[in-house]
């Protein structure tokens, strides 16, 4: 099956299109093969390419590099996620491992952009967690302990607090955290594409169909060609399942979310002018909203087990409308029809929310399942698996190995009977806030 994503992401659609585009049309011979071009396979190809400089890598991709999730997603680069209390000191020091990783994750991100001086809308203004509810006080106080123990920066705001930064009366109660950053996740990807490596060949619209290992050599199957190569990396994320990759210990999640075009000098006026801002629900299936820094209107607010390879228009259309709903729910003075692009993407996921970094079979590799938070996490893991394969180590691999690895998921089809049967009780849970 071929993966064919809805063309109407608003991320891509800001970009020039890419012209140097190359489809793999012969069979090849290489050293390393990287499957799947988003933040971490871009990642580890670059760090491989700076290691091995006179060997071969090819990178491949069964879409356009870039525009999987990693284009498509909310642009939330995290220093902390919330999670419903953490009293007991074990509870704590798995949360401060999870935290150890998005720091390196962020830095590992800074020091790129830095590096090659890229331009993708950086803003380091934090991000709130918030609620219409009053009683989610609770969740968001305990969440509060859990950041104070960890040396967080953060504070605790009112309704009236809330509605002259975010220009919506929508919310009662939110926690804002300092340390994250929003950005322009296809200017992130765009930017990891023009810099790869001379020695890192990409191969873009090239569906990777089956792979199998003989002896050292690791062939990969494509439609028109294979490609032999010593050492493999899956980066394919939520398509890591349906090349049979730790098939029991990630699945994808479809997300949907939809694009404002960006509001006139009297809308924005009307709510405020409000500085750029972005918003994470306190309940899972909540809504993440968030104000761009052209003044546009970002909401995702559906999470969903769907066939990860097709969204169609009409189920797209669907989504959209509760993406209108959520938008006029927040802000009633906008006018109704100011979407102007709904795309979806598929993210990966875990039992226990941790991520898969590992060693699969001698000279295969996987990576990715970042749980919804993967711009920092993915670039990070996309270099340091890179530099793992190379068998050399580093603090970073010691700080990502320290976390727990994802727990084990039941077969199908108890696995989409218990995922569905969670995510309809969270949607309901959070029904006021998507
Ligand atoms: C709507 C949405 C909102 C999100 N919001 C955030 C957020 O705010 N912050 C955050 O940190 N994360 C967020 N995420 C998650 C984040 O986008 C991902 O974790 C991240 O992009 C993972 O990067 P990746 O390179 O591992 O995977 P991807 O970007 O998905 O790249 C994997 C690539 O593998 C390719 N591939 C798949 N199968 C094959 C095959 N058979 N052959 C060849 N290639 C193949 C795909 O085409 C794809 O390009 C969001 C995701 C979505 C969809």
């Amino acid at each position: 099956m071929t993966l064919n994503n809805d063309k109407e992401c608003a991320w891509i659609k800001d970009l020039i299109p890419r012209t140097d585009i190359q489809t793999l049309n012969g069979n090849e011979d290489c050293e390393w093969l990287i499957i799947g071009a988003g933040y971490t396979g871009l990642s580890a190809a670059r760090k491989l390419g700076q290691i091995h400089p006179d060997q071969k890598i090819i990178l491949i991709d069964a879409q356009l590099a870039g525009e999987g999730a990693s284009s498509r997603n909310s642009g939330y680069l995290v220093d902390t996620t919330l999670n419903d209390g953490f009293t007991s000191n074990k509870e704590l020091e798995s949360y401060k491992k999870k935290a150890d990783i998005y720091k390196l994750g962020i830095s590992t991100v800074e020091k790129f952009i830095n590096e090659h001086q890229v331009d993708c809308d950086w803003n380091e203004c934090g991000k709130y967690f918030a609620s219409s509810k009053i009683e989610d006080k609770k969740i968001l106080t305990n969440f509060s302990k859990t950041l104070s123990k960890l040396n967080f920066e953060h504070n605790l705001l009112s309704k009236v607090e809330l509605s002259n930064k975010l220009g919506t009366s929508f919310y009662d109660i939110a926690l804002h955290t300092k340390g994250g950053i929003l950005l322009h996740p296809g200017k992130l990807v765009r930017a990891m594409i023009d810099v790869l490596p001379n020695n890192v060949v990409l191969y873009e619209n090239s569906n990777l169909i089956s792979w199998n290992k003989r002896k050292d050599i690791v062939t990969c199957k494509f439609k028109n060609a294979n490609i032999n190569s010593k050492k493999v990396i899956f980066a394919t994320n939520g398509f890591l399942k349906s090349l049979g990759i730790k098939s029991n210990y990630n699945f994808p999640i479809t997300l949907t979310a939809s694009m404002t075009r960006p509001l006139t000098d009297n809308e924005y006026e009307l709510i405020g002018t409000p500085k750029e801002w972005g918003v994470l629900p306190v309940k899972p299936m909540g809504a993440t909203i968030r104000m761009t820094k052209d003044r546009r209107i970002l909401i995702r607010n559906t999470a969903e087990i769907h066939n990860p390879f097709k969204m169609s228009k009409s189920d797209l259309d669907k989504r959209s409308i509760k993406q209108k709903i959520g938008i006029k729910k927040r802000f009633p003075q906008l006018p109704n029809d100011i979407i102007q692009s709904s795309w979806s993407g598929i993210v990966s996921r875990s039992r226990n929310s941790s991520q898969i970094f590992e060693k699969i079979d001698t000279n295969v590799f996987a990576v990715g399942c970042y749980n919804g938070s993967g711009i920092g996490v993915g670039t990070l893991f996309g270099e340091q698996i890179a530099i793992k394969a190379s068998n050399e180590n580093t603090k970073e691999i010691e700080t990502i190995e320290a976390r727990s690895k994802p727990t084990w998921l039941p077969p199908q089809p108890f696995l989409n009977i218990g995922v569905k049967t969670r995510l309809i009780y969270e949607r309901l849970r959070a029904k006021s806030e998507i």
